[in-house]
C-alpha cells in the first residue's frame, strides 16, 4: 500500500489535488466521499465540498461506504461505524445535503460504487488520512475517476502540510506546534450549502440503518463475527460529545494525576471517536481550553491530544515504512542487530496472547480489557507492548503480534497512533536507555515496577468483572460510571 504518492498539487494548507483530470461540465452534483471524518461539523473536507458545490451552484452528495473485506473487519468495528449512520442521515437531511450510505455485505454485492456515483459529479472530494487503507483507496480512485479528485486533511488541529518532513520526536515537533497553535485553535466556521437537495437519486444501494437493525445487518456481513461489539463504547458524534461532556465535568480537573491510573476512569477515552472522526480534535481542544479545570491538567491533556497525536500523523504521512520495523531509527536498528540472538526465556504464541494465557496477571488484564471493551488504557498499553517484545522469538514477530492484537481488538486501532504507539515500544520517538538483554538500548518496563505506580490489583479485578458486568471503573470525583450510548 505504498503507491499513495501520486502526482499531487497542494491547493492550500489542507487541500491536495490528486490528478489533473478536467471537470465534468454536465454534472448534477459535487461528490464528497466520506471515509474517515465521519461527522457533519468541524470537517474541513465537508466544508471544502460545500464551497465547491456553491461556486458551481450545484447540490452536494455525501457518499459513505462500509465494505466487508478491509483487514480486521469484525462485528465490533462494523457496529461502531453503523451506530453513527442514522444521526448523520438526519443531520444531512436538515442541512439540505444528500447522504448515501452503502453497506457492502459480501462478494456478490454491487462493486465500483464510488466510480459509478462519480460519473455524474463535477469533482470528487475525499479524506486525506495518512495510513491503513485510505492512501490505497485514494490512489485507486485517482486511477478510475475522470474528474478532479481532491484529498482534504481534517485530521488534526495543525494541517499536516505545515511540516515538510518526518519529525524526530515530540521535542522536535512541540516548539513548531506551539509557535503556530494560536492561529489554528479557533472556532470552526461552518459553510452552508446553497442548493439544498437531500434526495438526489444515485447509482448505488442506500442501506437504511437504525438502532434496531444494526445487529441484523452486521450478522449478514461476511466479516469476523468472533470479535463482539463493545458493550461500553458506542459509535457516533452524539456519544462522543456525551463522553466529552462527562470528561470535562468529572475527570479533566485531575487528569494530570488520574490519566496514569488504569483502575479508575481518569482519561477521556475518546480515542475511538477520534479515530473514526466522529468528533474532531479541534472541537475537543476548544471545549477543554474553555473549561475551568486547572491549567496543569488542561496542558497535560492538550499535550496528548495535539503534540503526541499530531506527531503520529506526521510520522505516518512522511515515513513510507510506518507499518514495519524499518521505520525505526538507526540506534534501534543497531541495538536489534546486537541482540537478535539473545535467548528468549519464554515465547508465547499469538493464540496464547489472544487468550490472555501468560504468566503475567497484569499483562493478561490489559489484553482482557481490549478483548472485551475495544480499548486498552494508555498506561498498561506501554507495558503490554514491551512484554510482547520479550516473549516473541524475534523483533519482527513481536511487531506482527502487536499490530494484530491492537488492530483486531482496538476500536481505536489501524490509526497513526497505533503504529506510533507500537513502534514507541521499540524505541521510536524515544531515546537510548541502559543496555540489557533482548531490549538492547530500548527502554525497558516490568510489571513489577509499572504495577507499583497504580493500584494494579484493583485494575486486574476490574477486568475480571467485565465479561459479566461491562462498565468503566468510577471516575475519581463522581463515583459514577458513564453509561455510554444510553
Ligand atoms: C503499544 C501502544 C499502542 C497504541 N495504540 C493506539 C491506537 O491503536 N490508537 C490510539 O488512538 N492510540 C494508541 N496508543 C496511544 C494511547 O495509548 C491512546 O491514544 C490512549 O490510550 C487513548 O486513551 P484516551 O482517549 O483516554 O487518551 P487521553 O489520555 O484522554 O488523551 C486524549 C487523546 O490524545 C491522544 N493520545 C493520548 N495518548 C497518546 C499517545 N501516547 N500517543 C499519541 N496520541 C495520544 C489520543 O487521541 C487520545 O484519545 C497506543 C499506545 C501504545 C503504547
Amino acid at each position: 500500500m505504498r503507491e499513495n504518492r501520486f502526482s499531487m498539487k497542494q491547493i492550500d494548507e489542507r487541500v491536495t489535488l490528486l490528478n489533473d483530470e478536467p471537470e465534468n461540465k454536465n454534472a448534477k452534483y459535487v461528490l464528497y466521499w466520506m471515509q474517515m471524518f465521519k461527522r457533519t461539523s468541524h470537517n474541513h473536507a465537508l466544508k471544502f465540498a460545500i464551497e465547491q458545490a456553491n461556486e458551481r451552484k450545484l447540490p452536494l452528495v455525501v457518499y459513505e461506504a462500509l465494505k466487508y473485506y478491509y483487514p480486521w473487519a469484525s462485528d465490533r468495528i462494523h457496529t461502531f461505524i453503523l451506530e453513527g449512520v442514522e444521526e448523520k442521515r438526519k443531520e444531512f437531511k436538515k442541512l439540505g445535503i444528500t447522504y448515501v450510505f452503502y453497506l457492502q455485505k459480501d462478494k456478490n454485492a454491487p462493486k465500483q460504487t464510488v466510480k459509478k456515483i462519480a460519473q455524474d459529479a463535477a469533482l470528487l472530494i475525499t479524506d486525506d488520512f495518512p495510513c491503513f487503507i485510505i492512501p490505497g483507496h485514494n490512489a485507486a480512485i485517482v486511477e478510475k475517476a475522470e474528474i478532479p479528485v481532491y484529498a482534504v486533511d481534517s485530521n488534526g488541529i495543525i494541517p499536516m502540510s505545515k511540516f515538510d518532513k518526518e519529525e524526530y520526536a515530540a521535542y522536535t515537533i512541540r516548539p513548531k506546534i506551539n509557535k503556530i497553535l494560536d492561529d489554528y485553535l479557533k472556532p470552526f466556521e461552518e459553510s452552508e450549502i446553497a442548493v439544498k437537495k437531500a434526495d438526489i437519486p444515485v447509482d448505488c444501494p442506500d442501506t437504511q440503518v437504525t438502532a434496531e437493525n444494526i445487529a441484523q445487518l452486521v450478522a449478514e456481513c461476511d466479516i469476523d463475527h468472533s470479535v463482539k461489539p463493545s458493550p461500553i463504547y458506542h459509535g457516533g458524534t452524539a456519544n462522543a460529545r456525551k463522553r466529552l461532556k462527562f470528561f470535562i465535568e468529572n475527570i479533566l480537573e485531575n487528569y494530570d494525576e488520574t490519566r496514569n491510573k488504569p483502575e479508575i476512569d481518569g482519561s477521556s477515552r475518546l480515542s475511538s471517536y477520534l479515530h473514526f472522526g466522529f468528533i474532531s480534535a479541534l472541537e475537543i481542544a476548544l471545549e477543554v481550553k474553555r473549561s475551568k479545570a486547572k491549567q496543569e491538567s488542561k496542558d497535560a491533556f492538550l499535550e496528548e491530544l495535539i503534540v503526541r497525536r499530531e506527531l503520529s500523523f506526521n510520522f505516518t504521512k512522511f515515513n513510507q515504512n510506518y507499518d514495519s520495523l524499518a521505520a525505526l531509527p538507526d540506534w534501534v536498528q543497531q541495538t536489534m542487530r546486537d541482540h537478535v540472538d539473545d535467548e528468549r526465556e519464554k515465547v508465547y504464541s499469538l493464540e496464547e496472547l489472544e487468550n490472555c494465557e501468560t504468566y503475567d496477571e497484569l499483562w493478561n488484564a490489559a489484553q482482557r480489557e481490549i478483548n472485551i471493551t475495544g480499548e486498552m488504557h494508555n498506561y498498561v498499553r506501554m507495558l503490554w507492548g514491551k512484554l510482547v517484545i520479550q516473549w516473541s522469538k524475534n523483533y519482527e514477530e513481536a511487531f506482527a503480534h502487536l499490530e494484530h492484537l491492537n488492530n483486531k481488538y482496538g476500536l481505536d486501532g489501524r490509526d497513526p497512533n497505533s503504529y506510533a504507539g507500537i513502534l514507541w515500544c521499540f524505541g521510536k520517538h524515544d531515546r537510548p536507555w541502559m543496555e540489557r538483554e533482548i531490549f538492547g538500548k530500548m527502554r525497558y518496563m516490568t510489571s513489577n515496577s509499572t504495577g507499583k505506580k497504580f493500584d494494579s490489583k484493583k485494575y486486574i479485578e476490574w477486568t475480571k468483572t467485565l465479561s459479566k458486568n461491562a462498565k468503566l471503573p468510577p471516575a475519581k470525583n463522581s463515583g459514577e460510571t458513564l453509561p455510554f450510548g444510553e
